[in-house]
């Protein structure tokens, strides 16, 4: 194993692995939840990209279905703050620089003004 990474990378793997035996199950399932949270959005995007905002299933709509997700990822994104996982300053200045660099390479922001 050591010589796939170097003694830096192999003493941050063993770090990670004891922060996960050392979080408590409440935290665990907080983060369990989050992870197929962001996979829902993920197919909910999706069923947008293949069928259209307004198609529909089981008299869902697309548009419907991922508010649903969306909404159910940041109620997890809550948890994951409140219960004290993630830290929220940390969050949102991640989020500002998200929103800085999204200003700079990409055209989302031309097209919305
Ligand atoms: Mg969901």
């Amino acid at each position: 194993m050591l010589d796939k990474y170097s003694e830096r990378e192999y003493t941050s793997l063993i770090v990670n692995k004891k922060e996960f035996y050392n979080m408590n199950e409440i935290e665990k399932e907080i983060m369990l939840i989050t992870q197929e949270e962001c996979a829902e959005v993920t197919q909910a995007i999706s069923k947008v990209f293949r069928f259209g905002m307004n198609d529909s299933y089981k008299g869902v709509t697309n548009r419907e279905h991922l508010e649903e997700e969306v909404g159910d990822l940041m109620c997890m994104i809550d948890l994951l703050i409140e219960s004290g996982v993630i830290n929220e300053a940390a969050v949102m200045t991640a989020k500002h620089e998200k929103m800085n660099k999204l200003q700079t390479w990409s055209k989302i922001f031309s097209e919305i003004n």
